[in-house]
């Protein structure tokens, strides 16, 4: 690729390392020609298509900032929330698909964040899956119940799997 510097045409790698967990490839470049320095970063190429049919690109910073809000007073770090989006991105990527709708990120949301906090995971499931009775939330409530009634009988209790009681979140 060019120097964006003096725009010659050619520059070296000088030093090339993954990033992101490895979703990521961070390559160091310098220009033969001025000698100055600039890195790049390559990713797979994955679209998301909003509602409105405008195409952008997939960010982990959108799925925190959507997910951010139903996790208000709740006891949920920027660091869980880093976790989700990456966990998000994974699901999303692993489609193999290059584009893909909103609708499918939000639906990838759902798991990680039911996961995460239940409270969180029903305000944004009755936005996202806009629920429109009490007996919507019934519904939902009644899948978590059962979810965590097969989960206390499966494998013993995980330590600190508690998350209900918590205070406000880190922020
Ligand atoms: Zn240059």
């Amino acid at each position: 690729m060019h120097c964006p510097f003096c725009r010659h045409e050619d520059t070296r790698v000088i030093d090339s390392r993954t990033a992101d967990d490895g979703s990521a490839i961070r390559r160091r470049r310098q220009c033969p020609e001025c000698g100055r320095r600039f890195s790049t970063l390559e990713t797979s190429s994955l679209s998301v298509v909003k509602r409105s049919g405008v195409v952008e690109p997939f960010s982990r910073e959108k799925v925190v900032s959507g997910v951010r809000k139903a996790c208000q007073g709740r006891p949920v770090s920027d660091d869980d929330l880093a976790l989700l989006a990456q966990q998000v991105e994974e699901a999303v990527r692993a489609s193999g698909a290059a584009q893909i709708d909103s609708q499918e990120v939000g639906l990838a949301i759902l798991g990680p964040l039911r996961e995460l906090d239940e409270v969180a995971y029903l305000r944004f499931a009755s936005v996202y899956s806009a629920f429109s009775s009490l007996e919507d939330f019934e519904a939902a409530i009644r899948t978590l119940r059962e979810a965590e009634a097969a989960r206390a009988q499966g494998a013993s209790a995980t330590v600190g799997d508690d998350q209900g009681a918590g205070t406000g979140p880190v922020r």
